[in-house]
């Protein structure tokens, strides 16, 4: 395990970020078994689901594998080139059975796709962090939009969610590690994106209005 000085500036290599990053994988796992018991299930869903619940356990185990054997920060990890559409919808299917319980509409706007440059796992740990926020902020009802676009250098995701919007004092403190105001919250899952987001040489921001929703748009070097 790291040294207490880096742990600010790699939370996700921390035990309690370690941790939070495989409680992802695990939830979405039980979220699919459940949705696979519906013996109604169409087999083109039954097959969709299996496909990302088994892509989630091989995720918990490449988190595990580095934690055991490595440390390295993800400069020198490999970089995958990675269709952003497919792992968009990948995130979104693996967060179905919270968001079909909470009665949320979730849709998708690929207004351009794009190739993003990191390693994939990396990019998952992002998109499924950004989509349980938007999630839990959002009340029964709620909707969230991911837009997909990009500009001359970056490609840009939009996660947009009318859920309970964020403080000002809360918004200057948001990417600090272990920063909550979640009762059974860890404050690591934003700087965990930050830092992924940082070692790709892209950028987050947020735009958020108390009572309204709140907007993270995420910002990566084009792939090709
Ligand atoms: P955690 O989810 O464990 O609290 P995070 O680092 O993921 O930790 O988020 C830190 C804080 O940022 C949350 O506790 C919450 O106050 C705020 N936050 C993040 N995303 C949203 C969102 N979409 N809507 C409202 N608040 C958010
Ligand atoms: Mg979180």
């Amino acid at each position: 395990m790291i040294e207490n000085q880096e742990k600010l500036q790699y939370p996700e290599k921390t035990a309690v970020g370690f941790a939070h990053e495989i409680k992802n994988p695990i939830t979405a796992v039980r979220g699919l078994l459940q949705l696979l018991a519906n013996p109604d299930l169409p087999a083109p869903k039954r097959t969709l689901y299996s496909e990302v619940a088994i892509e989630e356990l091989d995720r918990a185990n490449q988190l595990l594998n580095n934690m055991v054997y490595d440390n390295t920060p993800l400069s020198y990890q490999t970089l995958e080139t990675i269709d952003i559409k497919a792992a968009v919808n990948k995130a979104m299917l693996s967060y179905e059975q919270a968001i079909q319980v909470k009665g949320i509409q979730l849709q998708a706007n690929f207004m351009s796709s794009f190739k993003a440059l990191l390693p994939k796992i990396q990019l998952s740990q992002v998109l499924v962090n950004l989509l349980k926020n938007a999630v839990e902020a959002c009340s029964e009802n709620g909707s969230i939009t991911i837009t997909v676009s990009k500009d001359d250098n970056f490609g840009i995701i939009s996660i947009k969610d009318n859920g309970c919007g964020i403080s000002a004092e809360a918004l200057d403190k948001l990417f600090t590690p272990f920063f909550t105001t979640k009762k059974h919250g860890t404050g690591i899952g934003l700087s965990i994106c930050k830092s992924i987001i940082e070692e790709a040489q892209g950028c987050i921001k947020v735009h958020s209005i108390l009572g309204e929703g709140t907007e993270f748009i995420v910002k990566l070097p084009l792939g090709y």
